[in-house]
Protein backbone atom coordinates (compact mmCIF):
# COMPACT_ATOMS: atom_id res chain seq x y z
CA UNK A 1 0.00 0.00 0.00
CA UNK A 2 1.06 3.32 -0.93
CA UNK A 3 1.81 6.18 1.58
CA UNK A 4 -1.52 8.74 1.77
CA UNK A 5 1.14 11.74 2.15
CA UNK A 6 4.35 10.79 0.57
CA UNK A 7 3.30 7.58 -1.83
CA UNK A 8 6.10 5.67 -0.06
CA UNK A 9 5.63 2.55 -0.04
CA UNK A 10 4.22 1.35 3.48
CA UNK A 11 5.39 -1.23 5.82
CA UNK A 12 2.83 -3.84 7.04
CA UNK A 13 2.84 -4.25 10.57
CA UNK A 14 1.42 -6.92 12.71
CA UNK A 15 1.66 -7.29 16.67
CA UNK A 16 -0.79 -8.92 18.71
CA UNK A 17 -3.09 -9.57 15.89
CA UNK A 18 -3.66 -6.18 15.37
CA UNK A 19 -2.85 -5.36 11.71
CA UNK A 20 -1.53 -1.27 10.86
CA UNK A 21 0.32 -0.02 8.01
CA UNK A 22 3.39 2.19 8.74
CA UNK A 23 5.01 4.79 6.64
CA UNK A 24 8.54 4.87 7.76
CA UNK A 25 9.28 8.08 5.75
CA UNK A 26 6.73 10.04 7.35
CA UNK A 27 5.50 8.02 10.65
CA UNK A 28 1.71 7.91 9.16
CA UNK A 29 -0.55 5.01 9.93
CA UNK A 30 -2.98 3.70 8.16
CA UNK A 31 -5.28 1.10 9.98
CA UNK A 32 -8.31 -0.97 8.53
CA UNK A 33 -11.37 -0.78 9.30
CA UNK A 34 -12.24 -2.02 12.90
CA UNK A 35 -8.30 -1.89 13.66
CA UNK A 36 -8.33 1.19 15.97
CA UNK A 37 -11.03 -1.01 18.17
CA UNK A 38 -8.39 -3.45 18.33
CA UNK A 39 -5.65 -1.42 19.01
CA UNK A 40 -7.85 0.21 21.71
CA UNK A 41 -9.22 -2.70 23.08
CA UNK A 42 -5.59 -3.97 23.06
CA UNK A 43 -4.50 -0.71 25.30
CA UNK A 44 -7.53 -1.59 27.42
CA UNK A 45 -9.73 1.50 26.92
CA UNK A 46 -13.09 0.36 27.67
CA UNK A 47 -15.57 0.14 25.03
CA UNK A 48 -13.92 0.91 22.17
CA UNK A 49 -16.08 1.41 19.50
CA UNK A 50 -18.84 3.27 21.61
CA UNK A 51 -15.69 5.24 22.20
CA UNK A 52 -15.44 5.95 19.15
CA UNK A 53 -18.72 6.74 17.76
CA UNK A 54 -19.38 9.19 20.36
CA UNK A 55 -16.28 10.94 19.96
CA UNK A 56 -15.64 11.09 15.77
CA UNK A 57 -17.40 13.72 14.32
CA UNK A 58 -17.12 15.26 10.79
CA UNK A 59 -14.65 18.19 10.45
CA UNK A 60 -16.45 21.44 9.80
CA UNK A 61 -14.73 23.77 8.35
CA UNK A 62 -11.30 21.95 7.74
CA UNK A 63 -8.57 23.89 6.04
CA UNK A 64 -6.52 20.89 4.89
CA UNK A 65 -7.50 19.58 1.38
CA UNK A 66 -9.16 15.99 1.00
CA UNK A 67 -7.17 13.22 0.11
CA UNK A 68 -7.51 10.01 -1.74
CA UNK A 69 -7.86 6.96 0.28
CA UNK A 70 -5.28 4.45 -0.46
CA UNK A 71 -7.46 1.63 -0.60
CA UNK A 72 -10.26 2.88 -3.21
CA UNK A 73 -8.61 5.91 -4.66
CA UNK A 74 -11.79 8.28 -3.49
CA UNK A 75 -11.23 11.28 -1.61
CA UNK A 76 -11.30 10.68 1.75
CA UNK A 77 -14.00 12.29 4.64
CA UNK A 78 -12.04 14.50 7.62
CA UNK A 79 -12.96 13.53 10.96
CA UNK A 80 -12.41 15.06 14.38
CA UNK A 81 -12.15 13.27 17.21
CA UNK A 82 -13.48 14.66 20.46
CA UNK A 83 -12.22 17.83 21.94
CA UNK A 84 -8.95 16.97 20.25
CA UNK A 85 -7.47 18.97 17.50
CA UNK A 86 -6.79 15.80 15.69
CA UNK A 87 -8.21 15.56 12.60
CA UNK A 88 -8.23 12.21 10.80
CA UNK A 89 -8.86 10.61 7.07
CA UNK A 90 -11.49 8.21 6.93
CA UNK A 91 -12.66 6.76 3.64
CA UNK A 92 -15.79 6.92 2.63
CA UNK A 93 -16.53 3.25 1.66
CA UNK A 94 -15.41 2.26 5.35
CA UNK A 95 -11.85 0.76 4.42
CA UNK A 96 -10.05 2.36 7.04
CA UNK A 97 -8.72 5.73 8.75
CA UNK A 98 -5.49 7.46 8.30
CA UNK A 99 -3.62 8.67 10.57
CA UNK A 100 -0.74 11.71 10.05
CA UNK A 101 2.68 11.07 12.36
CA UNK A 102 1.10 11.82 15.92
CA UNK A 103 -1.97 11.78 15.57
CA UNK A 104 -3.08 7.94 16.33
CA UNK A 105 -0.96 8.59 19.38
CA UNK A 106 -2.62 11.71 20.35
CA UNK A 107 -6.15 9.92 20.31
CA UNK A 108 -5.13 7.48 22.46
CA UNK A 109 -3.17 9.60 24.93
CA UNK A 110 -7.13 11.30 25.75
CA UNK A 111 -7.56 7.71 27.26
CA UNK A 112 -4.05 6.70 28.45
CA UNK A 113 -0.97 8.12 29.90
CA UNK A 114 1.75 7.17 27.85
CA UNK A 115 0.73 6.31 24.54
CA UNK A 116 3.37 8.02 22.61
CA UNK A 117 5.52 5.58 24.29
CA UNK A 118 3.21 2.25 23.84
CA UNK A 119 2.70 2.79 19.93
CA UNK A 120 6.41 3.18 19.47
CA UNK A 121 7.01 -0.14 21.17
CA UNK A 122 4.44 -1.55 19.27
CA UNK A 123 5.88 -0.51 15.95
CA UNK A 124 9.56 -0.74 16.93
CA UNK A 125 8.97 -4.04 18.10
CA UNK A 126 7.02 -5.02 14.99
CA UNK A 127 9.86 -3.64 12.51
CA UNK A 128 12.55 -6.00 14.67
CA UNK A 129 10.78 -9.30 13.48
CA UNK A 130 11.35 -8.55 9.63
ZN1 LIG B 1 4.60 8.69 4.21
ZN1 LIG C 1 -11.33 3.85 0.41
Amino acid sequence: MQCVTCKKPMLAIEHKEIELDYCPACEGVWLDSGELELLMESFRIANPAQVIEEKLKPAKDCPEKPRPCPVCRKKMEKMNFGDSEVLTDHCVNGEGIWFDKGELEKILNLHLDQAQEVLSVFIDESLNKH
